[in-house]
């Protein structure tokens, strides 16, 4: 089933880092930056609404892949 996971990646539009940095227990108000440049990446929380937005967005891509898999392989068993 791993085949399926789903992983939301970032990457800083300055200098291509894929870490984010914040400060411990963060909340939704702690600013998140990028741990190689220190560019500012904005509130955490509004990075965490957007990872879910992609995720489900990813979500809705393999769903549909799926479904057209399943309505090809029915189609297939009606015209026997
Ligand atoms: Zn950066």
């Amino acid at each position: 089933m791993s085949r399926d996971q789903i992983t939301v990646t970032f990457e800083c539009l300055d200098c291509g880092g894929t870490v984010l940095e914040l400060p411990d227990n963060p909340t939704d108000d702690s600013v998140a930056v990028c741990k190689t440049c220190g560019r500012s990446h904005g509130r955490y929380g509004d990075i965490k609404a957007k990872g879910r937005e992609m995720a489900l967005n990813e979500a809705r891509r393999i769903t549909d892949e799926h479904f057209a898999r399943i309505t090809k392989a029915f189609s297939r068993l009606g015209n026997r």
